[in-house]
């Protein structure tokens, strides 16, 4: 592989072009093992963000992609339709809140994020009250990185400076307090209920993620925080958005995040493990009445239409991939990924330069007092035969629930090498 060509040529995400970093070059991967160009071969801790859940190349998979691959790989959505769209919508009405009954099919978690932002606009506006066009989220979150997505992500390390004359100005309320299994305080929801009692009247919508909040600062927050912020929204009439893109299909240990406090949003956004990993393809999801208000607005219709909507190949991975998630034992899988990350991780609370360590469902967290510097600590882990990526102060893995004790017993094992020899 030329590298040069990818120094000159090529942005890699978040990065400098004078300064890109290492970059390290996959010539394949199978099961939850990448395999660099020279040979060497790293067990894979970030299923790839957040998306491989039945890791590299299973056959079941690759089956689903050719097969439809020789009926049609693409065609457009508008005024046509297709049997994997059909299918995976179905499916998805019915492992999702019952509430939810619309489907509206896109090509990133970004773009379903700003479906969901426009949904929510739309609503309020085919009822005569376009003054509540607003939104409140928490600091600590990540929702995407085009521009109305871009304006709920955490203030800080969202940048929101860089383009402070261009997002809409959000509210923010302060990231949960309450660890995920803490006892429950109404001192903990304090923040969030001042802020939308004060504003509900301009507020269009709550956009959150349930749980866990993942690329903002992996931090996991009780159920009970998410019943309440229910509740304030249906007492203050304010939408709720609840963007699974990370959590989705299994990764807390519940089907999806919101299944944890047993409620239901508004308006739901699916992405990344959508489709195992194999392709790209987001999902927004709203209730009959938000649908059927929408449609009664002036537009009359939901003003949004991606060419590659609802792509055929997508879908049908898709498909394939709920099925064999929901054909396996993935909450056994889970839980016992839980227990051993516990297990494992749990000598590093004692370590002098750990400030936390903390495990949800198929996530395990070191956080770190210092930063840690990604150029040095990167081709560390390599060196250790696995690839965790960090950021910040967070050292933290999500693997295919296909890992084997063996193999989750060497990632944990390469990142407390590689976290110990920095102290
Ligand atoms: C990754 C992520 C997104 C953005 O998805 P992309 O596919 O990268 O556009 C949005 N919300 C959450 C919670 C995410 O984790």
């Amino acid at each position: 592989m030329n590298l040069d060509i990818d120094r000159q040529h090529i942005w890699h995400p978040y990065t400098s072009i004078t300064e890109p970093g290492p970059i390290f070059p996959v010539a394949s991967a199978e099961g939850v093992m990448l395999t660099l160009d020279d040979g060497r071969q790293l067990i894979d801790g970030m299923s790839s963000w957040w998306c491989m859940l039945h890791g590299y190349n299973d056959s079941t998979l690759n089956q689903a992609i050719i097969d439809q691959t020789q009926k049609m790989s693409h065609v457009m959505f508008g005024g046509l339709t297709h049997e994997p769209a059909i299918k995976l919508a179905e499916k998805l009405v019915n492992i999702t809140p019952a509430p939810l009954q619309h489907v509206f099919f896109s090509d990133s978690g970004s773009v379903s994020v700003e479906v969901s932002i426009k949904m929510a606009l739309q609503y309020w506006h085919a009822q005569n009250k376009p003054e509540k066009k607003r939104l409140l989220s928490h600091s600590c979150g990540y929702h995407g990185d085009t521009f109305a997505a871009m304006s709920v992500c955490d203030p800080i390390t969202g940048m929101h400076h860089l383009f402070s004359d261009l997002l809409m100005p959000q509210l923010f309320a302060e990231p949960p307090q309450c660890r995920f299994d803490e006892e429950w305080d109404e001192k903990y929801i304090a923040d969030f209920k001042e802020k939308i009692s004060a504003h509900h009247h301009e507020l269009a919508a709550v956009i959150i993620e349930p749980i866990v909040q993942a690329a903002g600062g992996m931090r996991f927050y009780s159920p009970k925080y998410l019943q309440r912020v229910r509740e304030l929204c249906d007492e203050f009439n304010v939408l709720l958005i609840i963007d699974e893109i990370a959590t989705n299909f299994g990764r807390t240990g519940e089907l999806f995040g919101c299944h944890h406090a047993d409620i239901s949003p508004d308006i739901m956004c699916l992405g990344k493990a959508l489709t195992g990993g194999y392709m790209t393809l987001a999902a927004t999801l709203c209730t009959d009445k938000v649908g059927q208000i929408i449609c009664s607005g002036e537009a009359g219709v939901l003003m949004h239409g991606p060419t590659f909507m609802a792509n055929p190949l997508a879908c049908a991975v898709a498909n394939a991939s709920i099925d064999l998630l929901l054909n396996s034992p993935w909450q056994k899988r889970i839980t016992s990924i839980q227990s051993q990350l516990t297990e494992e991780l749990s000598e590093c609370k004692n370590w002098p330069h750990i400030a936390d360590v903390r495990v949800l469902g198929a996530i395990g967290v070191i956080e770190l007092k210092q930063a840690v510097d990604m150029n040095v600590i990167q081709p560390q882990f390599v060196d250790q035969g696995v690839w965790i990526r960090p950021f910040g102060k967070l050292v933290y893995i999500m693997p295919p629930f296909i890992i084997k004790p063996e193999e989750l017993s060497r990632l944990t094992q390469g990142m407390k090498t590689v976290i110990n020899s920095i102290k």
